[in-house]
């Protein structure tokens, strides 16, 4: 947090540490074909503009970015996208230290940002296992709940898979849990050879899960019943914290809560440098 307070102390810095980050073009062709000057600009909130020596075109040094779209100063919006790569992001934390953002500004980042994970697993969908590894996978029901009045508007089901060696998931939303469902899911996400922990049918009924079974082994997997063998709790795990997240930020919107759970994906994936993973992929979306 420091070192970012630092690189975006002043207007120049703050482009600066940007344009190195490939987050911000570094360099800019007008129109006419002139290659521009970066200048400052007293009518650009940025401080700075494009400026064509030829033509006199102004140009926002915003152009073609992740950030076009905003008149936000680009300094609160960098604070904030730390705080969001950290989870230090509730609406009490941003309002103390990115006083511009309001909280619809906040609600609207947010979503940009998780709409950069969801990008992300379009792009790269995590294919799970392999031959002699193993694969948690489970059913959870997310319930959504029509505000306080407590009553369900409408059940969810969520599928998901884990890998404990690899520390990675993944997690789709399903319209029911029945074979005919689920096994193309696995057939898509998990690749043949795979030992698979299915506990799903731990409330489907006996032809239900007999069919399962004989699905699965047709497929090359080899099929493992938690309940009889020694089994970690990584699956469980995982719907803790979907579930935490998903109550705490996206509770009252339905469209929300498939990107909250790629923003829970995400969030595995990149733990180790949350930031810099924000910055990989917007570099990916946002050609400069
Ligand atoms: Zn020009």
């Amino acid at each position: 947090m420091r070192d970012i307070i630092l690189l975006t102390s002043e207007p120049r810095k703050t482009i600066d540490f940007l344009q190195t980050n490939r987050l911000l073009s570094a360099s800019e062709q007008c129109e006419c074909g002139q290659i521009m000057e970066l200048q400052t600009s007293n009518s650009s909130s940025d401080g700075f503009c494009w400026r064509c020596r030829t033509c006199w075109k102004k140009v926002s040094v915003r152009k073609g970015s992740f950030f076009s779209g905003s008149k936000l100063p680009l300094t609160e919006l960098i604070i904030f996208i730390y705080m969001w790569a950290y989870e230090m992001s509730t609406y009490k934390d941003v309002r103390r230290e990115c006083r511009f953002l309001s909280d619809h500004t906040i609600a609207n980042w947010r979503m940009y940002l998780r709409e950069l994970c969801v990008e992300h697993f379009l792009r790269h969908p995590q294919v799970l296992g392999g031959e002699g590894s193993t694969v948690e996978i489970d059913g959870s029901l997310f319930a959504r709940r029509k505000n306080n009045t407590g009553r369900v508007r409408r059940q969810l089901w969520v599928f998901g898979g884990y890998e404990p060696a690899t520390k990675l998931g993944f997690l789709v939303t399903v319209p029911s849990r029945d074979a005919a469902t689920l096994i193309p899911i696995i057939k898509e996400y998990v690749r043949p050879g795979t030992t698979i922990m299915l506990d799903c049918w731990r409330a489907c009924d006996s032809l239900e899960s007999e069919r399962f079974h004989h699905l699965l082994a047709n497929h090359k997997y080899n099929l493992v019943d938690p309940s009889t063998s020694a089994t970690t709790n990584y699956v469980e795990n995982m719907w803790q914290h979907s579930k935490r997240r998903n109550k705490a930020e996206c509770g009252t919107h339905e469209h929300m809560v498939e990107s909250c759970l790629a923003e829970f994906m995400w969030r595995q994936k990149f733990k180790n440098n949350p930031l810099e993973g924000v910055f990989e992929q917007i570099r990916e979306i946002y050609l400069l």
